[in-house]
């Protein structure tokens, strides 16, 4: 293949902007601006702070994408790696064969999730874990001869990833455009639980009742015999951070149970910490769901890794002994990894040992105050969020909660300035959406919030202009 000639003795980051624009299909990228400005190329980091090829230095609010929870430059979580690495990088796990990390993080997890969530599927990420959850539960129905029990509720703007089945599932609209859907008549959307949206006239109670009321619909209008599982985060995230009305997610899962649907709760961004807790479903909302989706947090973005964690009554079923030579046919080649689960191993360790559950409760509220100071600037229609997750929704009218056009670029723009600023926020639609590392100090987070109020004094007016 035909590839740019660079000079030899450039240094490899050097080299790499080119390389990159040449060669590397970026994940989710506006081809427009990327053809214009090409990558940033990130060298370095250390702690909350993250350094460019030109040696700039930035605050990164989002924690590489809501999973460097521990910060950058971690040295435990590197030698716990390179150890496991030198001792043994990999050998599979299928059939009868184990490794020590991939065990022993198996009983750590269970014995941090809720309920009888004690039975761990290792995969490679958020999507695959996502697969992996109703794959399996598909199984589980067959398993008890329930063969028509098999569509999936999912939820309006909810993410659950980029695989084909995982990508079924989202229900952000964007995302699918240009794409085909499969499974059309498998998964089915309900609507989200966007409080700022909700109709108008409903307080918040009302709302509640509405959401659970629809879902009563859908399901009695789908057939409950015809429907497995119901599918949600505990706060959406890259769908706009939306944190459900009060009580919502306990009368869905009461409603869930009544129906035998079995929960699932996707826990990629607000599992190990993020919320305050190990897990937000119990802790923070009052349910115990019937499969937990773990990824990011859980190696703190050292290493790729997604597991899916399962009741006690569904590992009943799933494992028990087959018929003769019937097999749990379901599995990665790196379900895990031994790499991936010793960076685990270290993250629990750490956020076990430097408190970083309380600290997150306690940092968690304060960023949330501050932050929605910045509804003084008229092109903030809503701030929201829980502990360290955050949404800023940009509005050009105020009064009817109206979104500036696609192509105005409006959260790119802020997401532009607060980078020349010093601080990398993120921009998902409307919404300018922040995760940062769970480390992060008040004082940090007094970076953050300032340098957002000057960006919006710089970008809103010029944007209410337009
Ligand atoms: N679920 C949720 C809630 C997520 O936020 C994400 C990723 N942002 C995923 C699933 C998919 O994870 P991955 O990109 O690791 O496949």
């Amino acid at each position: 293949a035909a590839i740019a000639d660079t000079a030899s003795n450039e240094r490899p980051e050097d080299r790499a902007w080119l390389a990159d624009k040449d060669h590397f299909i970026h994940p989710y990228t506006d081809f427009t601006t990327f053809q214009q400005e090409g990558s940033q190329v990130i060298r370095e980091a250390s702690g909350v702070t993250v350094t460019d090829t030109g040696g700039k230095a930035y605050l990164d609010a989002i924690a590489g994408l809501w999973c460097m929870n521990l910060g950058h430059g971690r040295t435990e979580i590197a030698d716990a790696m390179g150890e496991q690495a030198r001792k043994m990088a990999y050998f599979n796990t299928f059939g009868h064969s184990t490794n020590v990390p991939a065990s022993l993080l198996a009983a750590e997890v269970a014995k941090r999730a809720p309920g009888s969530l004690n039975h761990v599927f290792y995969s490679t990420g958020g999507s695959t874990a996502n697969d992996t959850a109703v794959r399996l539960i598909h199984y589980y129905f067959n398993r008890l001869g329930r063969h028509a029990k098999k569509k999936i509720i999912s939820r309006n703007d909810g993410y659950h990833g980029s695989t084909y089945f995982a990508s079924a599932l989202t229900g952000i609209h964007g995302v699918h455009l240009g794409f085909d859907r499969i499974s059309q008549d498998l998964v089915h959307h309900v609507s989200a639980a966007n409080l700022y949206r909700r109709p108008a006239g409903m307080d918040e109670a009302q709302f509640c009742d509405y959401l659970v009321d629809e879902l009563r619909q859908r399901i009695h209008q789908l057939g409950a015999e015809n429907v497995a599982a119901f599918i949600a985060e505990p706060v959406m995230g890259a769908g706009g951070v939306l944190v459900a009305p009060a009580g919502y997610h306990r009368r869905v899962a009461q409603l869930c149970r009544e129906n035998e649907i079995l929960y699932i709760a996707d826990e990629v961004v607000t599992g190990f910490g993020r919320l305050g807790h190990w897990f937000a479903s119990e802790d923070r909302f009052g349910h115990v769901p019937d499969v937990i989706v773990s990824a990011k947090g859980i190696s703190s973005g050292y290493c790729p890794l997604g597991a899916t964690l399962f009741s006690d009554a569904i590992h009943e079923v799933i494992a028990v002994p087959q018929a003769p030579g019937g097999v749990l046919s379901h599995g990665f080649t790196y379900s895990g990894h031994p790499v991936s689960c010793a960076a685990a191993l270290a993250t629990i360790d750490i956020i076990e040992r430097e408190n970083i559950l309380s600290h997150v409760r306690e940092v968690g509220p304060y960023m949330q105050t501050r932050l929605k100071e910045l509804l003084r600037h008229e092109v903030v229609g809503d701030v929201r969020g829980d502990h360290l997750m955050a949404g800023i929704e940009l509005v050009k009218d105020r009064e009817r909660r109206i979104n500036f056009a696609p192509d105005s670029g409006a959260t790119h723009k802020v997401f532009v300035a607060a980078r020349q600023r010093g601080v990398i926020v993120r921009p998902v639609g409307n919404v300018i959406v922040l995760s940062p590392p769970l480390v992060i100090s008040k004082a940090e987070i007094d970076i953050i919030v300032d340098t957002l109020h000057e960006t919006m004094s710089e970008v809103g007016p010029a944007l209410m202009a337009s």
